[in-house]
């Protein structure tokens, strides 16, 4: 017997009139490229969005085509989030800290056809447009007289212009739920980047289970600041939480520092704040030394990398803000785990519960988890057995864009390339990570990639690149170079080398000159062994 409910598909234009309708004054708050702060309600984000669509429209852009954006966090870039996959085209946020040549084979590879950037990327745009063979229209998200006469890239408007001439009434489309509505590459698997193809429906189910209680716990009463960048995994997919709940959003757009991101915290009142350590060093670095403090900062949510204990003591016991550890993938939509505690934990010694607050947390409901032992044999969930993490649900990929890598579960599950624990209550411990990447600062860094670059050099016969722990990045990379036989190669002609070949900050900290590179029985690297052989190993100014 079937249901007699309303069959109603889950779309993210849904969003944008719910948060129209019950929270239309509830306040968009941004600071801009140019330094000021841009201040709107979601009202606006609603009525800008549907001329977003109709402008889309009127270029005849067709359904599912792929629109590109370079962009920090920005009320722009809010409404083309809502505008573009609302009217069902795919919104493919590029993340403008990759390597000019990386960019250009993503963009290329999606087959963007529109690319809106923020101006302070114009000279990247200029660098790369005659190389995006499918890009036919650009949009500088600025006014028309902030735009430069002549910047030699083809079809440039500016965003302004390009929906001001619109209507700004649209009706958005009863697009299918399984229509693909967003579009984020990962460079954390081997190869090439590649693709995750977000739908409505996973995008609507992972904006409820961001909001829950147990999860971000977002609602009308927040301010929410998301620092993650909306080029990475969607901001955590806060956006749409935000629009989904009616709170308050500010956006720190490219000033990431210390004080810059204290002062927007203070001044628009944000309970609560999202991103990766590195970012959280930054500002706790600045506020301690100076005697601050938050006036209405709850909580914040940390992940993309291990939150490290002195910051979650910190935040708790200095500033009374509580400390949401969580892990995600770019896969995940990105949420898989948040570490909150349960009741029977309040009462437990407070050196048990930051053992636990250490953990990356409960899987959300929607994700369901598992970790296996080299032959795939489901290890138990006692704490102690650390396995290979597999995952699924219904804002897992199934598959990467184009099939890229060919099907990447296993039984119907997806391998995250983390070594986890998993315990009795469900909170998942990452202990390692299986995946040959490194990452810095919230960002990968392929240690093929690195390798490769040292084998390019004629002084080298073989190359490791590890990733080493740093109290600012997480991880920096180092390489291990064995030099061919008679060959002389230093330290700084080898990271001269690097220069121009990859992004400045992809470029490996030292480099160790070794006899040999441990190889296993089939000739791969032994990165563990090699680890081992430098634990006494310091990375340079540290
Ligand atoms: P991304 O796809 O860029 O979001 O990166 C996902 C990967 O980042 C995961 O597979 C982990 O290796 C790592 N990661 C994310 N969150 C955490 C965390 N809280 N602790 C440790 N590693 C994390």
């Amino acid at each position: 017997m079937l249901g007699l409910m309303q069959q109603q598909s889950l779309l993210i234009s849904s969003l944008i009139e719910f948060a129209e309708q019950n929270h239309g004054d509830s306040e968009v708050v941004s600071r801009r490229v140019e330094g000021d702060i841009h201040r709107y309600t979601w009202a606006d984000v609603a009525r800008r969005s549907r001329q977003v669509a109709n402008a889309l429209d009127g270029q005849k852009l067709p359904q599912g085509a792929r629109v590109a954006t370079l962009a920090w966090n920005g009320y722009r870039h809010l409404e083309l989030y809502f505008g573009v996959s609302g009217s069902g085209r795919v919104l493919h946020t590029m993340n403008p800290r990759l390597h000019p040549d990386q960019l250009t084979w993503i963009a290329n590879h999606a087959e963007d056809q529109v690319l809106c950037f923020d101006m302070s990327f114009l000279p990247l745009v200029q660098a790369v447009h005659a190389k995006c063979t499918t890009i036919q229209h650009y949009v500088a998200m600025c006014h028309a007289d902030a735009l430069p006469a002549d910047t030699g890239i083809p079809n440039l408007v500016s965003y302004e212009a390009w929906i001001g001439q619109q209507a700004d009434t649209y009706a958005w489309p009863e697009l299918d739920e399984n229509t693909a509505g967003s579009l984020c590459y990962t460079s954390g698997t081997t190869g090439n980047p590649k693709g995750a193809l977000y739908s409505h429906r996973s995008t609507l189910l992972h904006a409820y289970a961001v909001a829950l209680p147990d999860s971000m716990c977002i609602s009308a009463r927040d301010a929410i600041l998301p620092v993650v960048p909306m080029f990475h995994v969607n901001a955590w997919g806060i956006p749409y939480s935000a629009a989904m709940t009616g709170a308050k959003l500010v956006f720190p757009g490219p000033a990431l520092d210390g004080k810059s991101v204290y002062e927007l915290i203070e001044a628009e009142g944000v309970t609560f704040a999202a991103g990766v350590p590195t970012v959280w060093q930054m500002l706790l670095g600045h506020m301690k030394p100076a005697g601050l403090k938050f006036s209405k900062l709850n909580r914040t949510v940390i992940g993309g990398s291990a939150c490290p204990p002195a910051m979650i003591d910190a935040f708790r016991q200095d500033y009374n803000v509580d400390v949401l550890h969580a892990w995600g993938m770019t896969e995940l939509s990105p949420l898989g785990t948040v570490c909150t505690l349960k009741n029977k934990n309040l009462s437990q010694p407070a050196d048990v519960q930051m053992k636990l607050r250490l953990k990356q947390g409960r899987g959300i409901f929607g994700i369901a988890m598992k970790i296996v032992d080299e032959n795939g044999k489901a290890l138990p969930h006692d704490g102690k057995a650390a396995g290979d993490l597999l995952v699924k649900g219904p804002w897992v990929i199934a598959s990467y864009y184009k099939q890229e890598g060919g099907d990447p579960l296993v039984d119907g599950w997806f391998p995250t390339g983390d070594v986890a624990t998993i315990d009795a209550d469900g909170f998942m411990q990452i202990t390692d990570r299986s995946k040959d990447v490194i990452k810095s600062g919230g960002e990968w860094i392929s240690s093929i990639d690195v390798e490769n670059i040292a084998m390019g050099h004629p002084a080298v016969a073989m190359a490791a690149c590890i990733g080493m722990r740093h109290p600012k990045w997480d991880e920096r990379p180092i390489v291990c170079v064995v030099k061919k036989p008679g060959a002389e190669l230093s330290r700084d002609e080898l990271i001269a080398f690097y220069e121009g070949k990859t992004a400045k900050w992809q470029i490996p900290d030292d480099v160790v000159f070794v006899d040999a590179i441990p190889l296993g029985g089939t000739g791969k690297m032994l990165k563990t062994r090699l680890r081992e052989q430098l634990a006494n190993y310091v990375l340079p100014g540290l």
